[in-house]
């Protein structure tokens, strides 16, 4: 894929004027009132010179005879102001001459110089529209130079209008895989397009625009996949929106934060995983039961909660070593985690214990769960320890329960599945009410 160059701030053109005058001493006067504030001045005498020179001077502004030798301006002007519908026009004759012109043409901005000449109040029309010329030639040289520097610059940036992508700077380009704006919009493509998850319901774009309202000023990411490398994991990007002058435009930048998104994951995990068998450690399970009691509470979802303990694991490392019983728990870990839901967590809760937390399941698929569990350790021998055995208490959720009551629960049920011969599984006592 070529990529164009971005289109360059071309040199500044030189403030030009148009005039279109028959009346050599009217041209000269006026000629006079033009030169001192235009760097070009433009001068025809007829209707036919006027229409060959008018293309190519550009002019910001125009002094036209509404009557020239040869026919009306009334096109002309019309002409003009279709190729620069910016221009000034200043429209110079007899009344009569200047309503005939107007009566056949619409000329937004028009101003009239009725003859004969008030010089002063001209010389004041003229230094206003001169003063428009120069505030929009500033505010298009500005908006030049900020596309220069969000060209220049290594971050994704969009200005959008609302649902509407206005423009792209390199870096998105590239991303994208494109040669210019253009292009984007020939191939009726949208931002949406790139995201590797769904798209806010109104547009990426018309949400982006929002944002600079949103009170709480969040933090937003996106991930976007480059459509040269599908299959690659997808880019992390952090949401930077400004507002710019205009109604709903905004300036959309994207900061790439691949790297410290992995770093950040990468930290998450010591953070919450047991080095040796990488499952969830006794922090995180706390965070888990903590959100997951609070969403049974909510919404009277059941929770089970099983506590397991492998039997005489002391035998284990005192037969073999503890590099075997190291083995064995992340055998366990590997074999119980086969055993369980992709929603299920499973923690290390200490030594050769561990929790499992387990949404949406009540007593009876608790039951059968940790059935399930404790087959899955004793069903088949340990490739380097041979038969092992766990014991496996289990609670669930009673309302008002915090993590610690279920915990503790599971802990007197695991109690009693050691004391009752282990290898084993046991659920908690019933509560007070059902025991009556
Ligand atoms: P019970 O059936 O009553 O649970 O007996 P047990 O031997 O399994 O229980 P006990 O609490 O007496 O012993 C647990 C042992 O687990 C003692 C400790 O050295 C060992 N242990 C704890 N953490 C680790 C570990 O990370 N690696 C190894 N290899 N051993 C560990
Ligand atoms: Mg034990
Ligand atoms: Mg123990």
């Amino acid at each position: 894929m070529t990529h164009q160059p971005p289109e360059t701030a071309s040199a500044p053109r030189r403030l030009t004027a148009f005039l279109a005058e028959p009346d050599p001493t009217a041209r000269a006067v006026l000629a006079a009132l033009l030169e001192p504030r235009f760097a070009v001045v433009v001068q025809a005498e007829t209707l036919a010179e006027a229409r060959d020179m008018a293309p190519a001077c550009q002019p910001d502004l125009a002094v036209v005879a509404a009557r020239l030798p040869d026919g009306p301006a009334a096109g002309l002007l019309a002409a003009m102001q279709g190729v620069n519908p910016h221009m000034a026009v200043f429209l110079a004759g007899t009344a009569e001459d200047i309503v005939a012109v107007l009566s056949t043409v619409a000329l937004p901005g028009l101003r009239c110089v009725v003859r004969p000449f008030a010089l002063k109040s001209l010389e004041e029309a003229l230094d206003d529209a001169v003063g428009d010329i120069a505030a929009r030639r500033f505010a298009e040289d500005g908006w030049q130079l900020v596309r220069h520097l969000l060209d220049e610059s290594p971050n994704p940036s969009a200005v959008l209008h609302g649902p509407e992508v206005a423009s792209l700077n390199r870096a998105f380009l590239r991303f994208m895989g494109l040669g210019s704006i253009g292009e984007f919009k020939a191939r009726g493509l949208t931002l949406d397009r790139f995201l590797a998850d769904p798209p806010p319901p109104q547009g990426l774009a018309a949400w982006a625009c929002r944002l600079p309202d949103d009170a709480l000023d969040r933090d937003h990411r996106l991930r976007l996949v480059r459509p040269d490398r599908p299959h690659s994991p997808p880019q992390v990007f952090q949401v930077g929106v400004t507002r710019l002058p205009g109604r709903n435009r905004c300036l959309l930048t994207l900061t790439d934060i691949t790297e410290l998104e992995l770093e950040r994951r990468e930290l998450l995990d010591l953070a919450n995983r047991d080095p040796l068998t990488k499952a969830l450690n006794r922090r995180k399970l706390g965070d888990v039961l903590a959100a997951e009691t609070a969403r049974s509470q909510r919404y009277a979802m059941p929770l089970a909660v099983v506590m397991l303990d492998i039997d005489h694991f002391k035998a284990i490392n005192d037969t073999y070593g503890h590099d075997v019983g190291d083995s064995v728990l992340i055998e366990l870990v590997a074999r119980l985690g086969g055993c369980l839901r992709q929603v299920d967590r499973l923690t290390r809760f200490g030594g050769e214990e561990f929790v499992v937390v387990a949404p949406g399941i009540d007593a009876k698929g608790g039951l059968e769960m940790a059935e399930r569990l404790r087959q899955a350790v004793a069903g088949t021998p340990f490739a380097a320890a041979g038969p092992v055995t766990a014991s496996f208490g289990l609670a669930v959720f009673r309302p008002n329960d915090q993590g610690q009551d279920m915990l503790k629960r599971a802990d007197e049920a695991l109690y009693r599945a050691k004391t009752g011969g282990r290898n084993r599984v046991e659920r908690e006592s019933p509560p007070p009410t059902e025991a009556r």
